[in-house]
């Protein structure tokens, strides 16, 4: 066993170690995949009994996030925990890091999972985001509207993904309605940003603070989900290195360990821009992340193998990147084209297990790669 000072494990986990996952979807199944290929076993706690990462996990829970005798039953089982989604209950996360190694700390899922806190989190960093304010009420918002302008965006401040719980607010239009559409949650009021295209750095910070990046991926995303990402993405030199710097910075601020997701507009640069090409943060997510899944053809060493080398207390291994690549989703009845995507040379085709598919379900992914051929550019330290 490695040996431990308090509850932080001083050696790296070796291997037979087990790993302890909250929650049980793809990213999960993928974490699991990649651990096992180390020789770590997984021991997945979902809510749900036909989690997709079950059917590849060693030990599996099946129980609520917030309970508790579950959640301390796990932490006895498992040698460090690591989450797959940021909505896990903080208080379970900090119920769990009483008793076990929790990376990335129990701060970070904090932060990420309310848009407010992630956002003046960031401002404080000195990193720029599209302009916010906080919004309880319809008198708050209508100050807000005033003081950010239209056409601008509402969104919850928490449980928001794939575009969920977020509306958008033409010039005309009833700010009742916005907040209506959202439930009346408390929510942050953003300004619309005039990005040219969406850009997301995968970065991934070791437990003695070594930072490797991923190249920057282009992102399109369809009705609020992610469509596609495609490597290397459309950006100057320059935008790539401040999404290493920024991302590095974020790690630091949180003294994360494990893999993060940062997403951004770009902006300024283009014909007539008086600005140069810069990024702005749209948000963050504390775990491995869906514009990175090209890196498990296209790359060294995948994310999820890096995330788990991370946690794990192992070195990172290389993050560079062997050929351009396209990600694309499966989403709802595209994986019914399984069989034409098994026989394409072209495509690595990767599906989640999933029994039902429903529209805006997550089913699988594809990478093609172009290429191949090397760059120096991937792996950099920041
Ligand atoms: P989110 O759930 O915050 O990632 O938002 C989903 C998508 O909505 C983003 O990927 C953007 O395409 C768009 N979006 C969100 N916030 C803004 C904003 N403040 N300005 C412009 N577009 C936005």
């Amino acid at each position: 066993m490695p040996q431990a000072d308090g509850l932080r494990v001083s050696g790296p986990l070796p291997p037979g170690s087990t790993i302890g996952i909250l929650g049980g979807g793809q990213l999960g199944r993928m974490l699991a995949l990649a651990a096992a290929r180390l020789g770590l076993r997984c021991h997945i706690y979902s809510p749900e009994p036909e989690s997709p990462a079950f059917d590849v996990a060693a030990v599996r829970t099946v129980a609520a996030y917030e309970d508790g005798d579950a959640l301390d039953a796990f932490a006895r089982a498992v040698d460090v925990v690591t989450y797959e989604f940021e909505n896990v209950d903080v208080a379970s996360a900090e119920r769990l890091a009483r008793r076990v190694t929790v990376r990335p700390g129990a701060r970070a899922l904090a932060v990420s999972q309310d848009r407010l806190t992630e956002k003046s989190f960031l401002r404080d960093l000195g990193i720029e985001t599209a302009p916010f304010t906080a919004v309880d009420d319809l008198g708050a918002l209508a100050e807000a509207l005033d003081a950010l302008g239209r056409p601008a965006v509402l969104k919850t401040r928490r449980f928001g993904y794939d575009g969920k719980g977020q509306v958008r607010i033409a010039p005309v239009g009833e700010p009742a309605d916005a907040l209506a559409a959202i439930g009346g949650k408390p929510a942050i009021l953003e300004g619309l940003v005039r990005f040219s295209r969406e850009v997301s750095v995968i970065a991934v910070r070791a437990v003695d603070g070594a930072v490797a990046c991923y190249d920057m991926a282009e992102n399109v995303h369809r009705a609020g989900i992610l469509h596609s990402s495609t490597v290397p993405a459309r950006i100057a030199p320059a935008t790539a290195q401040q999404g290493r710097v920024i991302a590095g910075k974020i790690m630091e601020g949180l003294d994360y360990v494990g893999v993060l997701g940062v997403e951004f507009f770009v902006v300024g640069g283009g014909p007539g821009e008086a600005m140069t090409e810069r990024l702005v943060v749209n948000e963050i997510a504390p775990r491995v992340h869906n514009s990175g899944h090209w890196t498990q053809d296209a790359c060294a060493v995948s994310q999820f193998e890096n995330h788990i080398r991370a946690i794990a207390g192992w070195p990172l291994g290389p993050t560079t990147r062997h050929a351009d690549a396209v990600m694309t989703n499966l989403i709802g009845d595209d994986a019914e084209n399984w069989s034409v995507l098994a026989g394409d040379g072209e495509a690595r085709l990767h599906l989640y297990g999933k029994r039902e598919a429903w529209s805006g379900r997550k089913m699988g992914h594809v990478n093609r790669l172009v290429g191949p051929r090397a760059t120096r550019s991937g792996g950099r330290p920041v």
